[in-house]
């Protein structure tokens, strides 16, 4: 974790590996029973996982996480904090530049929250132009959603059988008297879905989590298993790592 390390190690590690880690999350509801932090709880505890898999073959360093995102839809619910995208994308650029600054050429974001997406995109759009160092971004879901889509039941959403089992193998704290299902209400059934895998024909359009869900959850989280959180985080994370070795030797 660079956060415990000195300046002097920092310098040191640079000399084994060019390669960081940065978590980026958010601090957003997600229901009952599961706590504001989970997004980037879940960034953080993936980085930490990738970063000790390496370790014998390749030495990265992990950053402290992005605890904030962007959370706007999620706002109808207490707790909830947000930040502006433009905002996020700044402190992306931000954070990226001053890694590249002291070396670090190869920088892999590791997200936790699908909101971040745009904000992400136009932050890489940025650094591409602006800093000698190549960066990446890994939405652990995307990397393990052939995995999700075998054992997760769907809807895969929010709060859902998905992210609470995964929450759960990682350790997060999980009130389990406290799971609810909730499927969601469709805005345009058949076209705008709350479902991470719906079939097409899919319709994008702008609505809050409030208009879709009373608890905040979109899923059947009674359904998360520690198991299938397990099944599910072993295969983002060994992709992952899979990943960072081949950037190692580029
Ligand atoms: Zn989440």
């Amino acid at each position: 974790m660079l956060a415990k390390m000195t300046w002097p190690e920092v310098e040191e590690r640079l000399k084994e590996s060019d390669i960081a880690i940065v978590p980026v999350g958010s601090t957003e509801q997600h229901g009952p029973a599961l706590p504001l932090d989970n997004d980037h709880f879940a960034a953080t505890q993936f980085a930490k996982m990738v970063a000790e898999k390496l370790w014998d073959n390749v030495k990265v360093v992990v950053t402290p996480p992005i605890a904030f995102g962007y959370s706007p839809h999620h706002m109808g619910f207490k707790g909830t904090i947000t930040l502006r995208e433009s905002t996020l994308a700044d402190v992306i650029v931000d954070i990226c530049t001053s890694l590249a600054i002291h070396g670090f050429k190869k920088i892999v974001l590791i997200n936790g929250h699908g909101g971040n997406a745009t904000a992400i995109g136009n932050a890489l759009h940025l650094l591409h132009e602006k800093i000698d160092a190549q960066v990446f971004n890994i939405d652990w879901w995307v990397v393990a959603s052939d995995k999700i889509l075998e054992v997760a039941t769907r809807p895969v959403y929010h709060a859902c059988d998905m992210e609470t089992s995964v929450s759960m193998y990682l350790g997060q704290r999980v009130q389990e008297d406290k799971l609810v299902d909730e499927p969601g209400k469709s805005p345009v059934p058949g076209f705008v879905e709350p479902d991470l895998f719906a079939p097409p024909p899919k319709v994008s359009m702008m609505y809050t989590m409030k208009d879709i869900t009373d608890s905040g959850v979109v899923g059947y989280a009674t359904k998360a298993t520690k198991e299938k959180g397990k099944q599910i985080a072993e295969v983002a994370l060994n992709r992952t790592v899979k990943f960072i070795m081949e950037l190692a030797k580029s």
